[in-house]
């Protein structure tokens, strides 16, 4: 495993809208009850938003979901910066995770949605032929990686 970077101790942001998270939260517990099967599983009580991944200068990244801005905060730095992604920026997206006590929400998962359809994010580059977990130059050739989608289908493993 290579960094580019220092790894953050943290991903994440304060967030300061405490009334808006706990609507959300709300929003989130009516989400996760209407997922159903393997969340069951596991303890952390998972929910899943479905919004608009927003472009913004800020370091944080946030998901717009009906004209309300929800924080986002993610398991893991491959993943937060991948929400980063200025090519992802105003797509519809379909987040799994779980809604913190700060207010954001921990993504755990990250879909985009096209036409109704759910699809994987990797990026890859093709000279090499390997997978990076993250947006940036592949570890190999040092050239960018090429985002793709990669349909969800119903038998993949979830
Ligand atoms: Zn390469």
């Amino acid at each position: 495993m290579y960094f580019s970077g220092t790894p953050q101790h943290r991903t994440g942001c304060r967030a300061s809208l405490v009334g808006i998270a706990a609507t959300l939260v709300a929003c989130a517990v009516v989400l996760a009850i209407s997922t159903t099967g393997a969340a069951q599983s596991t303890p952390r009580h998972s929910a899943a938003l479905e919004g608009k991944l927003l472009s913004t200068s800020a370091e944080c990244p946030v998901v717009q979901i009906h004209d309300k801005d929800q924080p986002l905060s993610a398991v893991n730095t491959y993943l937060y910066h991948t929400l980063q992604d200025k090519r992802l920026a105003n797509r519809e997206v379909r987040l799994e995770g779980t809604m913190k006590t700060d207010g954001t929400f921990e993504v755990a998962r990250l879909f985009t949605v096209k036409d109704g359809k759910l699809f994987r994010v990797r990026y890859f580059c093709k000279t090499c032929n390997i997978v990076a977990l993250e947006p940036g130059n592949c570890v190999c050739c040092q050239q960018p990686t090429e985002l793709q989608e990669i349909p969800v289908t119903d038998d993949d493993p979830r």
